[in-house]
This record gives C-alpha cells, structure tokens and sequence, in this order.
C-alpha cells in the first residue's frame, strides 16, 4: 500500500537545520523528491548531495523566506525541476525571546518577516500551482506558543498565534481545491533555534530548561510524515506536541 509520501514533490523552507532538515531526511527516505529552502547554501547543498548519493531526489536553492520573489523562485525551480508541487512545507523560523521593553525592533521585524510574512510568501508561491493541480498540502509551523503566551515572547508569540490564524483561514479557503492544510504546534525541540536569542541571560536560561527536556527534530518529522501519509480525503489540520517532560 503507498503511504501518499512516494513520489511527491516537497517544497522545505528552513531545510538547513532542525526540523526542516530531518523532515527533508524523512521524505526523502520515504520517496518524495525534496527541493531544500534556506539561507545558508553550504548546509543545504551538502544535505542535497547526501541525499543524492543515497539513492533519493532533492535539490538545494538559496532562499531568504523574507524576500518574497526568492520564495517564488523556490517554488518555480521545484516545478521546473520536478514538474508540480505537492507539498509547500514553511518550516523557516527564529525565536529571538526579549522583553518588549527591550525595545529590540530589528529582532520584532525579524520574526514578522519570517515566521509570518514568509509563511505567507510560502503560501501565496504555492497556491497556484495547487490550484491548478486541484490538489496540495500545505504545512504551517506555529508553536506552543501560538497558543499561548509565554515569557520574553510577545512578538514570537504574536507570529505564532498568527501563523495559526491565517493556516485556518487557509484551510476554509481551499476546500474548492482539493488541498490540505496542516499547522504544526511543537513544544520544545533540540534544534538550534536558541542560538539566535541575542539576549546571554536569556539565552542561557532557556537552553538550561530546554536542554533537560527537548524531543529531537525527527518527533517533528514523524508528524509530518503522519499528516501527509494520511490518505487525501483525511485532513490533519492540528497537531500540538510537546515533550512528555514539558510542564507548560
Ligand atoms: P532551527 O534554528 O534549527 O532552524 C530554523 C531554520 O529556519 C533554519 O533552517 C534557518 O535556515 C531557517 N531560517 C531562518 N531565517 C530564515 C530566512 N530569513 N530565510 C530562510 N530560512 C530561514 O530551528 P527549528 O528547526 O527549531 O525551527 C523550525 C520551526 O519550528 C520554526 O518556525 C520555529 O519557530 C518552530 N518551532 C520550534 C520549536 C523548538 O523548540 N525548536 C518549538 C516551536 C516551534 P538559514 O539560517 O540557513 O536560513
């Protein structure tokens, strides 16, 4: 029996580290042909090659989430290279955890750039591709803490929240189309998105607490794997996961 991942076409934005990269790992093992997003090129063209090498399809493309026309180029080289799109996975993210009163407006712009409006590029470079195939499944990552708030973490928290927001919209809107929506609430996750809180005190103390009881990025993975390999007229829309471990 196929399990709905052999032989599609996925689309991963944030495929250099983390989640994205072990879902690459985990559709690429499972048949589907990975096109890999993110800005450091080195790390996703060696992930590609090793991919490669082992017997699966993937290739690299250099994409900045925040500038919408290298999303769009994503996409299209994904459909000149594999001829369609099947799953639009927008994994990008950062979490640069600060009190307002910190008044860190660069890191505010950061994370409404590309937790939020590169969800959004991601979506709309997609979408017509989809609508055209009349079938897709687009993934979206928002967070525990797009449910809700926690400390330091307004704005991460107003991105997730929103991230949550416009997926469910998303999801009322493409029914005509056929394709699903699936929005990806983690807990917390041993990855490196601590290691761009630019705030030491912070940071350390975050790491201490999310040392003792991170999942590795592979639990991320596996609910990709499950929501896509669902036959097409089952339409995951939620999965909230947290370590066991993690009380709040
Ligand atoms: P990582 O820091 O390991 O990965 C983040 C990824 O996002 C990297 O591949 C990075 O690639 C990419 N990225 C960041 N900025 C941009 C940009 N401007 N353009 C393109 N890619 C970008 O963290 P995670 O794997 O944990 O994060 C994945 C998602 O999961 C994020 O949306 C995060 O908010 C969410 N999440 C994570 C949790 C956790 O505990 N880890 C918990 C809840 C949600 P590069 O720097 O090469 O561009």
């Amino acid at each position: 029996m196929s399990d709905n991942i052999q032989g599609k076409v996925a689309v991963i934005t944030g495929a250099s580290s983390g989640c994205g990269e072990a879902t690459a790992r985990l559709l690429a093992e499972r048949g589907a042909s990975v096109v890999l997003g993110a800005r450091r090129l080195e790390r996703i063209e060696a992930l590609a090659a090793e991919l490669t090498e082992a017997g699966f399809q993937a290739k690299a493309v250099q994409t900045d989430v925040a500038d919408r026309a290298q999303v769009q180029n994503l996409v299209d080289v994904a459909v000149e290279t594999f001829g369609r799109v099947d799953a639009m996975l927008n994994i990008a993210g950062l979490m640069p955890l600060a009190p307002l009163e910190d008044l860190k407006f660069d890191e505010w712009e950061q994370m409404i750039d590309v937790n939020l409006k590169g969800t959004l590029y991601g979506i709309g470079a997609a979408l017509p591709h989809m609508k055209a195939q009349k079938s897709g499944h687009i993934f979206n990552v928002s967070s525990v803490y797009g449910h809700k708030l926690g400390p330091d973490a307004s704005v991460y928290c107003a991105t997730k929240f929103g991230v949550r927001a416009l997926s469910e919209g998303l999801r009322q809107e493409v029914k005509p189309y056929n394709i699903r929506t699936t929005v990806l609430s983690p807990g917390a996750v041993a990855t490196e998105l601590l290691d761009h809180i630019s705030d030491q005190t912070i940071r350390e103390q975050t790491q201490d607490f999310v040392s003792q009881i991170a999942i590795p990025p592979e639990s991320f993975a596996r609910m990709v794997g499950f929501a896509m390999s669902e036959p097409d007229d089952v339409d995951v829309n939620e999965i909230l996961f947290r370590p066991t471990a993690q009380p709040i």
